[in-house]
């Protein structure tokens, strides 16, 4: 895994600034959660990191690139968003196999990486439903599966678990720390949850009024007199 850092990162829509010249660094392998009211930003800073869309000012690099001059499918970013956006056409496992489809692999090869990501998200034994056929809990594993498969430098995590109930998302949240002890990717997490920010996140950069207002670990945030 790799350092994801965030230079003086600035975006302007029109004449209103979203961003302000925000610093953050995420450490390789660290899990930063990124807290906020909506439609305070985190997504935008989300996007600018994917390529999605380009910062007014400022740098993003990874390790000792400077990403954001790269076309989005360079940078090694993995993303997952609040809806799975599974192929519907596509198998589970043809879903997860799809990046390295397309990067050349056999199918059988192919096949073969995405099966483990499926065992990793506990859905060995449902390769060959359809994403139409997958509840929402288990269609979210597999665009976890998909995500992670392609290897990414870094895991980009938009609300990953806000549309599912109290039980599932605890349930992906058991999984997640699961992954980053196996795998140990870095991890930005954007989440309006405290709860969520506190049980997953190594740090908490909490977004206000486009400026970073504070970054720390979980228990210096919450533990005021
Ligand atoms: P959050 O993820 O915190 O809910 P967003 O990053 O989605 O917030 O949006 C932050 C602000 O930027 C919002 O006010 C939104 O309306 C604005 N915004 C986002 N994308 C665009 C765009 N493409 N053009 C204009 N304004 C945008
Ligand atoms: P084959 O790979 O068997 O020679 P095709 O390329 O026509 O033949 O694909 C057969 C099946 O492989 C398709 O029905 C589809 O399910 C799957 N497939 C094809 N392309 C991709 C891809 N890029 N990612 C994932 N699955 C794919």
């Amino acid at each position: 895994s790799t350092t994801l850092e965030l230079r003086d990162v600035t975006k302007t829509y029109a004449d209103t600034v979203v961003i302000d010249a925000i610093n953050l660094t995420v450490n390789a392998g660290e899990c930063v959660a990124i807290l906020g009211p909506s439609g305070v930003g985190k997504s935008t800073i989300l996007r600018l990191i994917a390529g999605l869309d380009e910062p007014t000012a400022g740098s993003v690099r990874l390790g000792e690139t400077t990403i954001d001059t790269q076309p989005a499918e360079e940078r090694g970013v993995g993303l997952m968003f609040q809806q799975p956006l599974l192929f519907p056409h596509l198998d589970a496992i043809d879903n997860v196999a799809f990046s390295a489809r397309a990067a050349g692999k056999s199918r059988r090869q192919a096949r073969e990486h995405a099966q483990k990501y499926l065992d990793l998200v506990q859905l060995g034994g449902y390769a060959h439903r359809r994403s139409t056929e997958l509840s929402g809990g288990q269609a979210q594993r597999v665009a976890l599966a998909r995500a992670l498969a392609a290897q990414p430098r870094v895991l980009l995590l938009d609300e990953p678990f806000s549309a599912l109930d109290p039980q599932l998302r605890a349930e992906m949240h058991s999984l997640l720390r699961t992954i980053r002890r196996e795998l140990n990717p870095t991890v930005l997490l954007v989440t309006h949850d405290q709860h969520e920010a506190s049980v997953l996140a190594d740090r908490i950069a909490i977004l206000l009024d486009s400026r970073l207002a504070q970054v720390a670990a979980p228990h210096e945030i919450y533990s005021r007199p």
